[in-house]
């Protein structure tokens, strides 16, 4: 009975085990199963050590552990290790290997390939660093606005991508919020550097934050005539992708999709 899980603190209200079961019964995979097991930071080790042993072949690891689970690793992904962040995790023979489906779950979720486009990334942290990678790693232009600017030209030291303070919101053609604003209701109108009327058709707008109802950076892009990305969309793609590593089958996107969003 091959298990797996997402391991994060707190992990209550993740759809990710919905999304995960949903997609092993399509797959007439009757005999996995996937839950969410809350781990604090000082037990995340331990914990993650001891999975194999109790029928565990992988896991998803969120916040706050998704950088703990690089050091435990004894393999890692060429992604994981220049991002500096896995979100998955697969057991074998006592041994873990470490991956990031975070980037490529971005550049799935995008309606076009950003390659030659130029890009303007909100925020610097986890979610931020994988969204830079991703995109310049396809040959877009990024820009890299952060409400602590000392951390966005950090992050442009090491990943690469042009550190901004002030972006002309119409100049860019994606723009991605990979901040944690919207998440509990704060405007994005009034923390980011974005205006409400300041969209256009030209542009994809995409949000990393999700929750019960579109968010009002998506509302707002979308009254602008701009293709909107939702932060469940790259849930699905990064799930998708962390099911076909463990499984090694194509993952089935509809049904994950319908029940990440149910
Ligand atoms: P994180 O490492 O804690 O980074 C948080 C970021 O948000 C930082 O850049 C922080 O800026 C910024 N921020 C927080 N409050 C802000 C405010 N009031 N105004 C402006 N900036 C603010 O978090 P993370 O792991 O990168 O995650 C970020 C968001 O992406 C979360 O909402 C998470 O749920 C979402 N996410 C979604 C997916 C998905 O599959 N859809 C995957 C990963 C993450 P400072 O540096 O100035 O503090």
């Amino acid at each position: 009975m091959p298990r797996l899980a997402v391991l994060g603190y707190p992990v209550g209200h993740s759809r990710s085990p919905a999304m995960h079961n949903a997609a092993l019964a399509e797959l007439g995979l009757a005999e996995w199963s996937y839950e969410a097991i809350e781990v604090a930071p000082d037990a995340f080790e331990t914990r993650a050590r001891a999975l194999e042993g109790e029928g565990f072949v992988g896991a998803n690891v969120t916040v706050p552990h998704k950088s703990a689970a690089l050091s435990l690793a004894d393999e890692l992904s060429e992604p994981a290790r220049e991002i500096g962040a896995a979100n998955t995790l697969s057991f074998a023979e006592d041994e873990i290997r470490a991956e990031n489906t975070d980037a490529d779950g971005l550049l799935r979720a995008l309606p076009t390939a950003p390659t030659g486009k130029r890009a303007l990334v909100l925020g610097a942290g986890g979610a931020a660093r994988a969204v830079v990678w991703a995109l310049l790693r396809e040959g877009a232009e990024v820009g890299v606005w952060n409400r602590t600017e000392l951390r966005s030209q950090h992050l442009c030291e090491e990943l690469g991508g042009q550190p901004v303070a002030e972006p002309a919101q119409d100049s860019y053609e994606l723009i991605v919020n990979s901040t944690a604003v919207g998440l509990g209701g704060e405007d994005p109108f009034a923390e980011l550097p974005l205006a409400p009327g300041g969209f256009s058709s030209q542009q994809t707008v995409v949000d990393m934050v999700y929750g019960g109802e579109q968010t009002a950076l998506l509302r707002g892009a979308e009254a602008g005539g701009a293709t909107v990305v939702d932060g469940i969309e790259i849930l699905v793609q990064q799930g998708a992708l962390s099911l076909e590593i463990w499984t090694g089958r194509p993952a089935p996107l509809d049904t994950m999709r319908a029940a990440a969003r149910s």
